[in-house]
């Protein structure tokens, strides 16, 4: 019998290696965030702690469309909010709130956030996931609501207060704002953030349409270990990483 193919995690031979490729990956998430419409004006960042200077991470350029970004247009941030690598700005919100997630879990190798539609309205009704379907699950006893909104972030004071909000979540209800996903790499924030996305949907139109069948606690909680391992986030993005790369190439640049 041949040998099936199956994704596995990447092994770099370098540092330098690593970085590129979390620089592709990110670059092809600002790419799907642009396809399924989670831009609003320059609202939204994801961020990739970078392997070789782990203090310091990667971002997209301030206001250019998530649909041009390429690897080479990313940025890179200090923990002071410094550029060290690019020629944009940081958006200040970006560097608020990522800094004191990268800082204050150090498993986080990604970060995602956006206003998107659908999380963006279970936001202003300050409301957390129920267990109504099976990928849903993978948010099951595994996000948090941030129940305050003070504005604009533009410190890292409001950043801190947020990241001790999502504790070891992965995911965070930012109220009358929008979602927060971080994962392991890149891969799996992304792919939280998308299907996050959706479940606040599915979510607002079940409850819209009638009375919602929860799934009983043991079975979520079931369901939690087969969908929401960081694993199968990684393994759930790798179709949307072949299609956009193939769609999209220009994004390796
Ligand atoms: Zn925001």
């Amino acid at each position: 019998m041949t040998e099936k193919w199956f994704p596995s995690l990447p092994e770099f031979a370098t540092p330098e290696d690593e970085r590129l490729h979390r620089k592709q990956r990110l670059a092809a998430g600002f790419r799907l965030f642009a396809k399924f419409g989670f831009e609003e004006g320059v609202a939204g960042h994801i961020t990739a702690r970078d392997p070789i200077e782990p203090d310091t991470f990667w971002v997209n350029p301030f206001a250019v469309p998530f649909a041009h970004v390429k690897q080479s247009d990313l940025i890179r941030v200090d923990h002071n909010g410094e550029v060290v690598e690019g020629n944009y700005h940081v958006n200040t919100a970006a560097f608020a709130i990522h800094s004191q997630v990268h800082a204050a879990r150090p498993d986080v190798v990604a970060a995602a956030h956006s206003h998107s539609t659908h999380g963006r309205a279970l936001s202003a009704l300050g409301a957390t996931l129920e267990p109504i379907t099976q990928d849903v699950c993978a948010f099951y006893n595994d996000h948090a609501l941030f129940d305050d909104y003070t504005g604009v972030v533009t410190d890292i004071e409001e950043g801190k207060r947020i990241a001790h909000a999502l504790g070891d979540n992965k995911a965070l209800i930012l109220r009358n704002h929008g979602l927060l996903t971080v994962g392991q790499s890149v891969d799996s924030a992304v792919f939280w953030f998308i299907t996050m996305e959706r479940s606040c949907q599915v979510q607002l139109l079940a409850k819209a349409a009638g009375t919602v069948v929860h799934i009983d606690e043991e079975q979520a909680a079931k369901t939690h270990e087969q969908v929401g391992t960081d694993f199968v986030g990684w393994l759930s993005f790798q179709p949307l990483y072949a299609k956009i790369s193939r769609e999209q190439p220009d994004l390796l640049d």
